[in-house]
């Protein structure tokens, strides 16, 4: 099994086209500390003829034609076998309607994802159940096999329901490799990835005030449904003694330190034994 990080920004982007905080600035005066990200979506493979996407980004159209293993094979085709949703975010949904002109897709997602939220889909999207904590083999919209299963998770917070926000289990029939993909997540605990071989996890913010300190806005990282990263109630501190082989954080906002290499926050998320994804990165469990 591999992956590829098609985008690894938050909502908005980087940099984000109404913004001027310091890190959407300087990436547009140059600076070559920061790189430009698309929205967060992950591809996954066990097989090259067979993508799975966990979520799909109003990015998308971009993120297929500079994925190589993402583009067509023939006159009409996508290697693109199914989607998994993890929420009904517009930043991780919107991708779906530029989509469009394909066979219908299969849609991988909770009742309450699919009720809530996209309903406008019918008719473009063979939907298919992610039951929560059960195992659940992917198949493409004809029935093509992907050799991947999923498993859905609850991460309730700023929504109610314990199926309106997921993380998800991604596990490889053929090596049984595991990917636990969790964008967006208001709480961590290590056995969250403790039987992972690679933990992709919510890196949107550095700090619950970051946003507001900015002058970006005046909500918290937490009444987003977001755990920071800093901090000794953050995710750093909180997945210390998670036994995944890998950590990476994803979902990055364009305010969060952390984008800035060398900076102190970058460092220590480094040296905490984790990386910051950038669009492109190719993942091999
Ligand atoms: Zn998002
Ligand atoms: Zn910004």
């Amino acid at each position: 099994m591999h992956a590829r990080v098609l985008g690894s920004a938050a909502g908005g982007g980087f940099p984000q086209w109404n913004c001027a905080c310091p890190n959407c600035s300087a990436l547009r005066r140059g600076d070559r500390r920061l790189a430009a990200r698309t929205q967060d979506s992950l591809a996954v493979f066990a097989r090259d003829d067979a993508a799975v996407l966990c979520n799909a980004s109003p990015d998308i159209a971009r993120q297929i034609e500079a994925a190589t293993v993402l583009r067509p094979r023939a006159r009409r085709h996508t290697p693109i076998h199914a989607i998994v949703l993890t929420n009904g975010d517009l930043d991780h949904v919107l991708g779906v309607f530029s989509l469009r002109e394909a066979p219908p897709l299969a849609i991988y997602a909770t009742a309450s994802v699919k009720t809530a939220s996209l309903a406008r889909f019918t008719g473009q999207a063979v939907w298919r159940d992610l039951a929560l904590d059960r195992d659940v083999e992917l198949f493409g919209p004809a029935g093509e096999p992907t050799d991947i299963s999923v498993r859905a998770f609850a991460l309730p917070g700023r929504t109610p329901g314990p199926e309106d926000n997921v993380g998800v289990r991604l596990t490889c029939g053929r090596t049984g490799k595991r990917i636990v993909y969790a964008p967006r997540a208001s709480y961590a605990t290590p056995e969250i990835g403790d039987d992972a071989d690679v933990l992709l996890f919510d890196g949107t913010f550095w700090s619950n005030d970051e946003l507001v300190r900015l002058g970006c806005g005046t909500a918290t990282a937490r009444d987003l449904g977001h755990l920071p990263i800093g901090g000794r109630e953050g995710s750093l501190a909180l997945l210390a003694t998670c036994r995944a082989r890998r950590k990476i954080y994803t979902h990055v906002n364009n305010t969060n330190p952390v984008l800035r290499y060398e900076s102190r926050e970058q460092i220590e998320v480094e040296r905490a034994g984790w990386d910051v994804a950038e669009d492109g990165l190719e993942i091999l469990p």
